[in-house]
């Protein structure tokens, strides 16, 4: 399927991490050196006088008063860095877990570094007439790698087998596939999926994984393919079918986070209820009491109360005759009020055992003129790549699935460590 000429591009595009992270080499150790420390001991400074260095990490509620005052370093400091160009602005946001580093001498600060994004560091240092003031660029190198992974037991632990982040398990699930499959119900050990997706590193170390840019899922013995489209303008971006339609569509398989749901996947036997259209009309997803329940589609809150035995319930009107309804919720969602329009993904209550219910789960039903059915078994309509970008879009798709085509000929090859 993929024409000869396309072949020595790829064999030149690196499709896979070859050098692992570098390592520290083992420190050399120099036994004279080692001797004589030991039979002639250099005189130590004064502990006060020698720079200081400290490193403090962000906690929640922290201001830089406070990091300042306990590093010992006065307020005068700080008012001094913070009318420094561009400084206060690079000082003041504050992210928990963010890294500051400290060097004084006695209580005088020598120099700061931070970083202030994944790929900017902030660097202020005394020199002879104030702080000087350092924006140092911290370049990322960005590998593209294919990874092809079988689940047997769970679709995250596959994933991290193949050597997948649980990012990139999640992005597949969320933002590629989520439309199409019931990962909540409809996953079996024997599916497969592979992706091809960016892996982004800094001085030769690991940082995350990056973008998917395509992606495969063989479920149940059906297969779905995607591909990661952005136009040159930006005006049009998302993931697509091979042939252009798009993965995302106006109705959410499962109306829930999914890798909340405790019914679903069962290595050895298909649970028998769970997941199946039954005599009441309804798919129940079993999840912890407070679990998030999502907008099935965009639409207006019809419903959004008490309703017999459905207990705390909303029902959606989504245009077109077709409705939505969620059954046994603890509480509702601040967009579940009647007359609202909620989009697609947006909370509209909490999981619950409200009603007619012996545990808690959400009971979901999906309405068309009144009529009750399986979500699962509607054709949804979709979104296609507009005419003037198809040409963009094709020769996009094109190296990125003879790419993906590369990682499916290599099941299971681990690629760099990334743990
Ligand atoms: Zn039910």
């Amino acid at each position: 399927m993929l024409p000869a000429s396309a072949l020595p591009l790829l064999a030149a595009a690196a499709l896979y991490v070859a050098t692992p992270p570098a390592q520290d080499a083992p420190a050399e150790i120099d036994l004279t050196a080692l001797a004589a420390s030991v039979t002639a001991p250099v005189a130590v400074a004064p502990e006060q006088d020698l720079p200081q260095n400290v490193e403090v990490t962000v906690q929640r509620n922290d201001t830089l008063d406070r990091i300042f005052r306990s590093v010992g370093i006065d307020d005068a400091t700080l008012a001094e860095l913070r009318t420094l160009p561009d400084v206060r602005k690079a000082l003041d946001i504050l992210r928990p877990g963010d890294i500051i580093m400290f060097t004084h001498v006695d209580g005088v600060l020598q120099s700061l570094n931070r970083r202030i994004s994944e790929t900017l560091t902030l660097s202020v240092s005394r020199g002879e007439d104030g702080f000087a003031v350092e924006f140092i660029e911290n370049p990322l190198e960005i590998e593209v790698a294919g990874a092809r992974a079988r689940i047997e037991t769970s679709l995250f632990d596959a994933g991290r087998d193949a050597g997948m982040s649980a990012q990139t398990v999640l992005v597949l699930a969320n933002e590629v596939f989520g439309w199409d499959v019931d990962f909540a119900n409809d996953i079996q050990a024997g599916d497969e999926f592979s992706a091809l997706y960016q892996r982004k590193f800094q001085d030769g170390a690991y940082v995350s994984d990056g973008r998917v840019l395509a992606a495969e899922f063989v479920n149940r013995g059906k297969t779905l393919r995607a591909v990661w489209f952005e136009s040159a303008d930006g005006a049009v971006k998302g993931y697509y079918t091979p042939d252009g339609k798009g993965m995302r569509k106006a109705f959410l398989r499962v109306p829930i986070d999914f890798a909340r749901v405790s019914s679903g996947f069962n290595p050895k036997r298909r649970h028998p209820i769970t997941g199946q259209v039954r005599a009441h009309r309804g798919i129940d997803f079993a999840a912890p009491t407070g679990t998030p329940i999502y907008a099935a589609g965009d639409g207006r809150i019809e419903f959004a109360g008490r309703k017999g035995g459905y207990g705390n319930a909303v029902v959606i009107n989504h245009g077109k005759g077709i409705t939505t309804l969620y059954a046994h919720m603890s509480r509702f969602g601040k967009a579940s009020r009647s007359g609202r329009s909620v989009r697609q993904g947006q909370i509209i209550g909490y999981v619950g055992s409200t009603g007619a219910s012996t545990g808690p789960h959400l009971h979901y039903e999906y309405r068309v003129k009144g009529v009750h059915k399986n979500p699962a078994n509607i054709a949804l309509p979709n979104t296609e790549i507009p005419s003037n970008y198809r040409a963009e879009f094709r020769s996009q798709a094109e190296v990125a699935l003879a790419q993906l085509e590369l990682a499916n000929g290599a099941p299971g090859r681990r690629l760099a460590d990334n743990r």
